[in-house]
């Protein structure tokens, strides 16, 4: 028996494969843009639907490490505070105790889960991970921890303070689903 979750997840990748994703979305933004007429002192106006595309990047900024270090060596760094000690994780410009200049520092990949909640909802990257967990996972090295999702490996729920492990992409593109953390064995 299939249950609703797998059946939504069945249909929403057949969707997708029956048509390019391009055209879904083109099919949609004109139906949308179809809709409703701007209307402007009570004239109607005629209009066609168009669409524009943008390329663009954006900074890290001073994040920028955490998201190169991942990438290039799936590594973790978080930030040492040079007045007070604490360390971030994720990173910090500055402290958020005391405000005083931080350093980059390598964080273990092991770590103790804070929180966590079951989802049973995905996004279409996730779709294949229905049920997960997405908690608070401190390093074990750092003293505070990231928001990130946790492979439940046929659990229901996750408790505070399980030990998990940080697992890599093959691909990584330098952004925060590059890794996710696994319970401990
Ligand atoms: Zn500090």
């Amino acid at each position: 028996m299939k249950t609703s979750t797998e059946k939504a997840r069945e249909t929403a990748r057949k969707e997708l494969k029956s048509e390019p994703l391009e055209s879904v979305i083109d099919r949609i933004i004109f139906e949308k843009l179809n809709q409703n007429s701007s209307v402007l002192e009570h004239e109607k106006y005629f209009e066609i639907p168009d669409k524009m595309v943008m390329f663009y990047k954006y900074s890290y900024g001073k994040q920028s490490r955490f998201f190169s270090e991942l990438m290039n060596r799936a590594e973790l760094y978080g930030s040492r505070c040079t007045k007070c000690g604490i360390v971030h994780f994720p990173p910090r410009s500055r402290c958020s105790e005391c405000y005083g200049e931080t350093e980059w520092k390598k964080v273990s990949t092991e770590g103790i889960v804070l929180s966590s909640t079951t989802s049973w909802y995905a996004t279409s990257e996730f779709f294949d991970k229905v049920p997960y967990a997405v908690g608070y996972v401190k390093p074990i090295d750092a003293d505070t921890g990231i928001l990130q999702r946790i492979d439940l490996k046929g659990r229901e729920r996750i408790e505070p303070g399980t030990k998990v492990i940080a697992r890599f992409k093959e691909k990584r593109k330098g952004v925060v689903s590059d890794f996710w953390y696994e319970i401990m064995e």
